[in-house]
């Protein structure tokens, strides 16, 4: 291990508390068959394993978005490149995130959903930064809570690179990283 980051929530971790969450959600949906949601690119790994843990009737989709300008800048304000196929009228709906930082994206694209009128609409993310929330936002599932650094792997990126890391790491020197984008290549040599 580069003692430029290190492992936060490791690959047995990460499957464990996916379970968890499955059952959990199975429980709180059975009888109705959720659609669940997922944001491009992030949470595609998350949502991948969550489902296959979930024993319901259920459908996926993906949405794509863009902020207008930076995150915060645009004060969450998204641009929909991807949105659902369908109709969400009446619908289940659960959004399923990789990580809920600050909340202005995520606030957004709930009120996007909400006006589609959705008989239920809840959140679902793998990891809560709840000490960087800006708007009131409290997801209904949460896999764990974050610290406030800089975290990547199973579906996080840096740079397009490591969301295919089965850990999610935490960076401790994002200025060396931003130097050397591939420091940290070497974890993914590393034997599950
Ligand atoms: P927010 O909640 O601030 O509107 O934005 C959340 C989004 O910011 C996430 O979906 C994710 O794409 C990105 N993000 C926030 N924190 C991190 C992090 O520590 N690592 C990575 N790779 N992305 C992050």
């Amino acid at each position: 291990m580069t003692e430029l980051a290190r492992v936060l929530f490791g690959r047995e971790d990460i499957r464990h508390r996916v379970e968890e969450l499955g059952r959990t959600i199975t429980g709180d949906y059975v009888g109705r068959e959720p659609v669940l949601i997922s944001v491009l690119k992030g949470g595609t790994v998350f949502l991948a394993d969550l489902i296959r843990q979930i024993q319901l009737p259920l459908e996926t989709h993906m949405m794509a978005v863009s902020p207008y300008g930076g995150a915060e800048e645009s004060m969450g304000r998204v641009r929909i490149l991807l949105d659902v196929e369908i109709d969400l009228t009446g619908r289940d709906v659960l959004l399923v995130e990789d990580i809920v930082d600050t909340g202005l994206t995520l606030s957004y694209l709930l009120s996007i959903l909400r006006s589609r009128r959705p008989s239920s609409l809840e959140l679902c993310t793998l990891l809560d930064r709840s000490i960087r929330r800006i708007v009131p936002l409290r997801p209904r599932y949460v896999g764990f809570d974050c610290p406030d650094t800089f975290v990547v792997g199973y579906g996080l990126d840096f740079e397009e690179r490591y969301r295919n890391l089965a850990d999610i790491l935490e960076v401790s020197d994002t200025t060396a990283l931003k130097a050397d984008p591939d420091a940290l290549l070497s974890h993914l040599l590393v034997a599950g």
